[in-house]
């Protein structure tokens, strides 16, 4: 392609940022605030704050079909029906639709994607958990695939730096499998959750019930209200889009301090196609992106490139990214693609309470407590099995949607009436990495963009199947230890992407020879292009991974800014 000099002066910028989800908005922060000029490219349509979240206000009535799925929608979105979370009409519009962004899958792979600026950090559930020493150890104490490059010290002042901006809701604990943060004060337990947590701890040493730890804000600092954000007003309608600002979300934090800064271009409909790299000087000298509405092909220039598509677009791009030094894509290892990692999940148990009827909880607390990990740590695993699980749960009163059956005054009166309480929890837990848990590019299909399908081949394998046996029967265990009734345990079959934790395709390392980042994120070889997201990790551990990508996105930037000044970039 023959470009004109003016041209590529007008279309180059000191950094690209592919991505503007939870670490594209992160990247676009830091390197904007660092002074760089920064172009973030976004492949979905722009998502504005507050005005852009369609169904944020909307009573349950005033939803399309009372927020059911039609019959239509379930058999067109084959895919997105085994789960159905992605249709709902409350959020569906949020959640990409498999039949424009098709994708294989030789085992089921559920991939739930959000195409718009700020991407998922619109509909996550904000649970927010650091690594500990313990997790990011394992891998060597183990010999299982390779050990992290980075330790856990190293990465607990940039968990500090992201907690303090983005506000994060926890209590103070000292646990040595999950280290305190940055905290803003938690949320209150229920009276029904006090009781498991005393039950629990009685009972097994070793055992904690803590309030979620969650991105929303309970107790705004200056420069969170500066930002226009503001306290948690217990709604519990996030997955909507939060008007006040109250839960992270690149929207309402960091793209909000990019924009502030007036160093930030934000280019919606610019899916990136692959890295351009020069054989001569060894590094990337831009991006290749194809404009999602109009279907042309563009080229943009940067000294450095952040990688920010999400885990398993990211691996993509760096698959595409062909040259003569890379000719099967960005990585020399053999490790792009491989040991594609989720949490397992949909395995725990549930109850009703006789206790506390004279009380009702006020408000929609939008988190419930955490259980986390014991077994292989406090307590040996029952079966056989390395690593760990925790709980997410709550213990509610429940309310009037429960099913009541009945007719006539003494149905209005059970309908208008408050039930007993309920109390669940589900598990969450650590998957190792495989090599043979792969993502790889159709050879004979693509998009209508002319990319490549990915397809995905990866299931959970003997080490997470024998731990689901733990995973049920202890939350049942637990709750029948606090003397719930009705107790129902469930292990349903697991897949992955359903925890919507994809990890580990492009893994970070401390050699060219088995990994594809080195220890500051940066692709072996085009140092100058780095990838931030869940590609990059290493193991899984069993906490929520999302605060782990924003902290390694700012330590990422932080080293990128500082090589290039030295000029080593
Ligand atoms: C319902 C739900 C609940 C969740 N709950 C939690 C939770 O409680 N805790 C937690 O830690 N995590 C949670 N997650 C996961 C969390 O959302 C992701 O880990 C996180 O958003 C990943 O950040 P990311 O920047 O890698 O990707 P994303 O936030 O997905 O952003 C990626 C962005 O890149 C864009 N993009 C993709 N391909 C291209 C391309 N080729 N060119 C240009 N742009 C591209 C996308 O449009 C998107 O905007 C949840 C997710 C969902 C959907
Ligand atoms: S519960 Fe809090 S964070 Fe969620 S939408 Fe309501 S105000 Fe926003």
């Amino acid at each position: 392609m023959n470009i004109s000099i003016k041209a590529k002066a007008s279309q180059s910028y000191d950094a690209i940022v592919v991505g503007s989800g939870i670490s594209g908005g992160w990247a676009a922060k830091e390197l904007t605030e660092k002074g760089l000029k920064t172009l973030v490219l976004e492949r979905g349509h722009e998502l504005k704050h507050i005005v852009d979240y369609q169904t944020t206000n909307d009573t349950p009535w005033k939803l399309n079909w009372m927020n059911k799925i039609p019959r239509e929608t379930y058999q067109k979105q084959a895919k997105q029906a085994r789960t159905g979370y992605t249709i709902r009409p409350d959020a569906g519009y949020l959640f990409v639709n498999d039949q424009d962004h098709p994708y294989e899958e030789k085992q089921r792979f559920d991939w739930m994607r959000g195409y718009h600026t700020g991407g998922r950090s619109i509909m996550w559930g904000k649970q927010s958990y650091r690594l500990s020493p313990m997790d990011m150890e394992a891998n060597a104490k183990d010999g299982i695939s390779i050990p992290w490059p980075i330790s856990y010290e190293e990465l607990a002042p940039w968990y500090d730096y992201v907690e303090r901006f983005a506000g994060i809701s926890g209590s103070k604990e000292g646990l040595p499998q999950l280290p305190d943060g940055v905290f803003q004060p938690p949320m209150d337990l229920t009276p029904a959750e006090l009781d498991l947590k005393s039950a629990i701890e009685q009972k097994w040493e070793g055992r904690k019930l803590i309030p979620g730890r969650v991105a929303h804000l309970t107790d705004p600092t200056k420069e969170q209200l500066e930002l226009g954000r503001s306290s948690c007003q217990y709604r519990n309608l996030c997955r909507r889009g939060c008007p006040f600002g109250a839960y992270f979300s690149s929207q309402a934090a960091t793209l909000k301090a990019a924009e502030r800064t007036g160093k930030m271009t934000l280019r919606p409909h610019s899916i990136v196609h692959s890295i351009i790299f020069d054989d001569k000087t060894e590094k990337a000298i831009g991006v290749r992106m194809i404009d999602e509405v109009t279907f042309e092909t563009i080229e943009y220039y940067s000294k450095i490139i952040f990688l920010n598509a999400s885990a398993v677009a990211s691996t993509a791009i760096l698959m595409n990214s062909k040259s003569k030094r890379y000719p099967e894509g960005m990585d020399e290892s053999g490790a792009l693609g491989g040991y594609l990692m989720d949490h397992h999940l949909g395995v725990g148990a549930n109850g009703i309470l006789e206790t506390h009827q004279d009380k009702i909880h006020y408000g929609r607390r939008p988190t419930g407590f955490y259980i986390p990990r014991y077994r292989n740590f406090h307590e040996k695993a029952t079966s056989n099995y390395i690593r760990g699980f925790g709980y997410q749960g709550r213990g509610m009163r429940q309310g009037w949607n429960r099913w009541i059956d009945g007719f006539g005054a003494e149905f209005k009166k059970k309908m208008t009436s408050f039930g007993p309480w309920s109390i669940g929890m589900g598990g969450f837990g650590e998957c190792l990495p495989y090599e043979n848990n792969r993502i790889s590019l159709s050879s004979e299909k693509t998009d209508k963009w002319g990319l490549p399908l990915v397809v995905a081949d990866a299931a959970f394998q003997e080490n997470e199947i024998n731990m689901r046996k733990d995973m049920e029967n202890d939350a049942a265990e637990m709750l029948e230890a606090m003397g719930a009734k009705n107790i129902r345990s469930y292990n349903n079959d697991p897949a992955i992407g359903l925890g919507i934790h994809e990890m580990g395709t492009a893994r970070m390392g401390s050699s060219p020879k088995e990994s594809v980042l080195n220890e500051f994120n940066q692709v072996w070889g085009a140092q100058n292009v780095f990838c931030t997201d869940g590609a990059a990790m290493v193991s899984a551990s069993c906490q929520n991974p999302s605060l782990t990508y924003m902290a390694l996105t700012a330590r990422a930037v932080d080293h990128a800014v500082k090589e290039l000044k030295r000029g080593n970039l």
